[in-house]
């Protein structure tokens, strides 16, 4: 378990796939969309007003051009770009379109990391081409959302985030697994993620600009200098990072729900139904490269009472035939045929990752 007390994803094999995506200048973009006269023109989100001590929160790239970045003040952006349109915040607005975009990404994986409002992390199974689901992922969000956004794909979460930082706003790019370390190393150092300024300022020493030179830099100065951040910036330098995707509460099970048009007794047609999605659960379960320990069972009647029942498998598992099964026998057990049926849901919790259902097996702890 993670410190967040979401899932906490350990993994040791295979090539990993990792799309950071980005929101391009997201609350002003909001903006724009809610208000197609914004269009073209420097917009500002701003939190407080330009005579007091506002902050800029976002400025669309038409603002940025004129030097206005976030959290500068607000009478400074003013002054650089006199004709900016200052718009309040709205967050509660922002929400709601944030979370329509991480469904889209729901929709491809269920390891996803919701860094902040417009900023996460998507772990593709290694069956799949995260290059083509990326692809998608961007011109869903445009089509049915309205908004731009960068995507990176790479084979951990570090180097798909740089690598989305260096090619905003509209961008898309793939670091091959193996490239990671010729990807970095022209970059300048403030790139990678945890080379602050007093950090960069020691690294002096060792004439260090670019990736390339940290990487270079013998790891037992490093460590001495830094102790076990030294250990991560050696490592990092070199595009090596195995933290894991944190999911979030939603990710925790899998779960397909069913509203019958009109109360049912059938038992056929409630056997069917309870079929179909016991298939779709299995299905998202292989999708998202989990297994489940428990599955759980949903009835609800016709006037509203509910019961959910659940049984505990004596392994993880994905597969269809099982939880067909599994879900065929709770109904037999607990549905009092005497009772029409209202809606029936299945659920699959105890959720363990395939790579940590290797380690299981191999006994290793992690
Ligand atoms: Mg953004």
């Amino acid at each position: 378990m993670s410190k967040k007390g979401g899932n906490f994803l350990c993994y040791t094999c295979g090539v990993r796939q990792v799309i950071h995506l980005d929101l391009d200048a997201f609350f002003a973009s909001v903006e724009v969309l809610l208000n197609p006269q914004l269009q073209g023109k420097p917009v500002i989100v701003a939190m407080g007003n330009p005579s007091g001590r506002g902050v800029v929160s976002t400025a669309s790239y038409e603002a940025r051009k004129f030097g206005v970045h976030s959290a500068m003040p607000l009478f400074r952006a003013a002054q650089l770009c006199p004709q900016a349109i200052i718009v309040p915040v709205r967050h509660r607005v922002y929400s709601e379109y944030s979370r329509r975009v991480m469904n889209i990404l729901r929709e491809y994986s269920l390891l996803l990391e919701q860094v902040s409002i417009d900023e996460a992390y998507l772990e593709i199974p290694a069956e799949q081409d995260a290059k083509t689901i990326a692809k998608e992922i961007q011109q869903r969000i445009k089509d049915e959302i309205g908004l731009d956004s960068t995507l990176a794909v790479a084979a951990n979460k570090l180097v798909s985030k740089v690598a989305c930082n260096t090619v905003k706003p509209r961008g898309f790019i793939v670091v091959a697994a193996g490239d990671e370390e010729r990807f970095l190393a022209p970059l300048p150092v403030e790139k990678l993620p945890g080379a602050g300024r007093v950090t960069r300022e020691k690294l002096k020493k060792w004439n260090v600009q670019t990736i390339g030179d940290l990487a270079r830099v013998p790891a037992e100065e490093l460590r001495a200098e830094f102790g076990k951040v030294g250990e991560y910036l050696q490592r990092a330098a070199r595009g090596i990072s195995d933290s894991a995707i944190e999911t979030d509460r939603d990710t925790k099970s899998v779960s397909q729900e069913n509203t019958f048009e009109r109360d049912t007794r059938d038992a056929r047609v409630i056997e069917k139904e309870l079929r179909g999605m016991s298939e779709r659960v299995a299905r998202d379960l292989q999708r998202a490269g989990y297994r489940a320990r428990t599955i759980v069972l949903k009835l609800r009647y016709g006037d509203f009472t509910t019961i959910t029942r659940q049984t505990t498998l004596p392994a993880p598992t994905r597969d269809a035939q099982t939880i067909v099964s599994c879900t065929a026998n709770l109904l037999e057990i607990h549905w009092d045929s005497r009772r029409a049926v209202r809606l029936i849901g299945v659920g699959a919790h105890g959720l363990v990752a395939e790579n940590a259902m290797w380690q299981m097996e191999l006994g290793i702890e992690n």
